[in-house]
């Protein structure tokens, strides 16, 4: 692995993207291009049924009009990419073969009644229920995770600080490949993104993970696995989520049109950006309009603060 910065962003084709999701992705962008590093562009279509090949043409020319660009890919696609989760699926195979993992046949019914906790990301701990063979054989059964003795996780994160959590406590063994249904006319197995993330992140050698705050309480979760498979931790940063004038999460309501509705409007992309990166403290309240390109220059990591960025278009 070469000791050069790498980065990603990785947008699931699931839904458009929104001034929040082209925030993170315009910092992500600028902290490789600031150091000179390689840039990856990985669509996370994990998901068969809500991933959507039109929604994935969509953003990522949504993110090129921005003045986001990528380096490299897989020989499918191109040159440039994007790499795709679902054409890795043997390599999330291969990892789960080398983790200590059980056939969990709870359904989400019975977890939620078992749940004795409350965690982040607004699921329940998993109460071990399958850990010593499952009661149900009969049923399709997820792969879970059985976690290590130890599973209290702390790291600094680059915007948010010290971090930590107790994944035994807070999540429990967790879940990296959902149950087959298909059989019953439900949904077929499907890769958890825990470990796909991890295992790609490994595969591409990325060095700086920076996304969306909301995913601070993954992190955990995939530096555990990280251990287990034998790859190194990158460094994380989690970026603020993106609110109104009003201090509330932005939406439709603060008239925050999508990427793609801006784009074919005929909206100016050097407005987007300014207005991203006025949210974000990289620019002054003057500057009204800038290209992602000529951020890279001063862009510094620290200026982006830890509370709520608010977008004004
Ligand atoms: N695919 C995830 C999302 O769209 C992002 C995953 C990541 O950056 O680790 O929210
Ligand atoms: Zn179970």
């Amino acid at each position: 692995m070469t000791a050069r910065v790498r980065g990603r962003y990785a947008p699931s084709p699931t839904g458009r993207l929104h001034l929040g999701n082209a925030r993170t992705a315009l910092l992500s962008w600028l902290q490789i291009r600031a150091q000179g590093g390689a840039y990856v562009m990985r669509v996370e279509d994990l998901d068969p049924q809500r991933s959507k090949a039109a929604l994935e043409g969509r953003q990522l020319e949504d993110l090129r009009w921005l003045g986001l660009d990528w380096d490299e890919g897989p020989d499918v696609g191109g040159p440039h990419g994007p790499y795709r989760q679902s054409e890795r699926f043997e390599l999330y195979r291969a990892a789960l073969e080398g983790l200590d993992t059980y056939p969990c046949t709870c359904t989400r019914k019975e977890l939620r009644e078992a749940a004795s906790a409350p965690h982040g990301m607004g699921g329940a701990v998993y109460p071990g229920t399958c850990r010593d063979g499952s009661c149900h054989p009969e049923r399709p059964a997820s792969t879970r995770w059985r976690l290590p003795e130890d599973a209290a996780v702390a790291f600094e994160d680059r915007i948010l600080g010290p971090c930590s959590q107790d994944v035994s406590a807070e999540v429990g063994d967790f879940v990296l490949l959902r149950a087959d249904h298909s059989a019953t006319g439900g949904a077929p197995a499907a890769w958890a993104y825990q470990l796909a993330v991890v295992v790609d992140d490994g595969a591409m050698g990325i060095t700086e993970v920076l996304r969306g705050a909301d995913l601070w309480a993954s992190t955990p979760r995939q530096i555990l696995l990280q251990r287990a498979l034998g790859l190194p931790t990158p460094r994380y940063a989690h970026a603020p989520l993106v609110v109104g004038p009003d201090g509330n999460k932005l939406n439709k309501r603060h008239g925050a049109p999508d990427l793609s509705a801006l784009r074919e409007g005929g909206e100016d992309p050097r407005r987007v950006v300014a207005a991203l990166a006025r949210s974000a403290g990289l620019v002054g309240p003057g500057v009204e309009r800038v290209s992602a390109q000529e951020l890279i220059p001063d862009f510094d990591l620290a200026q982006v603060p830890r509370e709520p960025g608010v977008l004004v278009l």
